[in-house]
């Protein structure tokens, strides 16, 4: 491992560092969270409520225990196994029946199935992401987990997200950016992308973010909201990116502030759920209104 890697957080975590780094190579607390598109039944785990109010329908699962969704009489997947931090930041969008939304980078789709759980009767989703493998994978999840009624109105697209900005101004109801990131857990697990880590990486990525979240503003309708989320403990990447929005195009935007509820760390903008203290993340996200 480079030693610029870890100098670079412990330069911004401090002392606390040496904590994070060790439970960034421990695998995460995940949920099995209820797929409330089919007639399944809550499995016999730990409600997770508790921990957080967004996270109804969702149920630890043991640490190190064997678990696999199983199919139900509709041969849709009783359960998707998740970070429960991803349903915390899906939900912050306040999705409503009827609402036209896009996630913009959507894949593997995780959140994308959340979005469409708000959506049963009426509306639409444009599920996006720039990859091709990854966007077979997002179909493949759509057909697993939505029935084919309410497919009707998912549409798996594969555009730069960025050219949703000039080509579909003031479209959408709401907009999910689960930005593409530095993701340092990922780093820590393989050889090869450690290799290529430099602080310089996060820079970029931040230059691109920024790029994304401005299309996602234009894309949005007045009065819609953004959620802005990432996996990274990059700073630059998370409240970098909403402080550039704020500063550049601070009389279009309103930060709506989100609840902690102890599991989340509050940041200067947003929320970041960081696996040293609530066992699960990293990820961050904050929320935006178009005014
Ligand atoms: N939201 C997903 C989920 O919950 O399952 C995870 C998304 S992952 C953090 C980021 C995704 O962004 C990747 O699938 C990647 O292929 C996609 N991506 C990267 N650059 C993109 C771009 N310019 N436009 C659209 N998608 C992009």
């Amino acid at each position: 491992m480079k030693e610029t890697f870890y100098q670079h957080f412990e330069k911004i975590y401090g002392t606390r560092w040496g904590d994070l780094f060790d439970a960034l190579k421990t695998s995460e607390r995940q949920v099995a969270r209820l797929n409330r598109l089919s007639s399944a039944e809550p499995p016999l785990l730990e409600d997770a409520t508790k921990s957080h109010p967004s996270l109804q329908d969702c149920f630890w699962i043991p640490p190190q225990a064997f678990f696999q969704p199983e199919r139900t009489s509709e041969e849709l997947l009783n359960v998707y196994v998740m970070d429960p931090a991803s349903v915390i930041v899906a939900r912050a969008l306040e999705v409503q029946d009827g609402d036209r939304l896009l996630d913009m980078c959507a894949a593997p789709g995780g959140k994308s199935l959340i979005l469409i759980e708000g959506i049963p009767t009426s509306g639409e989703i444009f599920a996006n992401d720039l990859s091709p493998e990854r966007r077979e994978r997002l179909k493949k999840v759509i057909q697993q987990y939505v029935p084919r009624t309410i497919r009707d109105r998912v549409w798996v697209t594969g555009k730069d997200g960025v050219q949703f900005g000039l080509k579909e101004p003031d479209s959408f109801d709401r907009v999910l950016l689960d930005a593409p990131c530095s993701g340092e857990r990922h780093v820590l697990e393989n050889k090869k992308a450690m290799e290529e880590w430099s602080p310089r990486r996060g820079e970029n990525l931040a230059t691109r973010q920024y790029s994304l979240l401005s299309a996602a503003l234009l894309a949005v309708k007045s009065g819609g909201r953004i959620v802005y989320s990432t996996c990274s403990i990059n700073p630059d990447e998370n409240d970098g990116v909403i402080h550039k929005l704020l500063k550049k195009k601070k009389d279009q935007v309103k930060l709506i502030p989100q609840e902690t509820y102890q599991v989340g760390e509050k940041t200067e903008y947003g929320v970041a759920f960081l696996p040293d203290r609530c066992g699960f993340g990293p990820l961050y996200y904050a929320v935006i209104e178009k005014v």
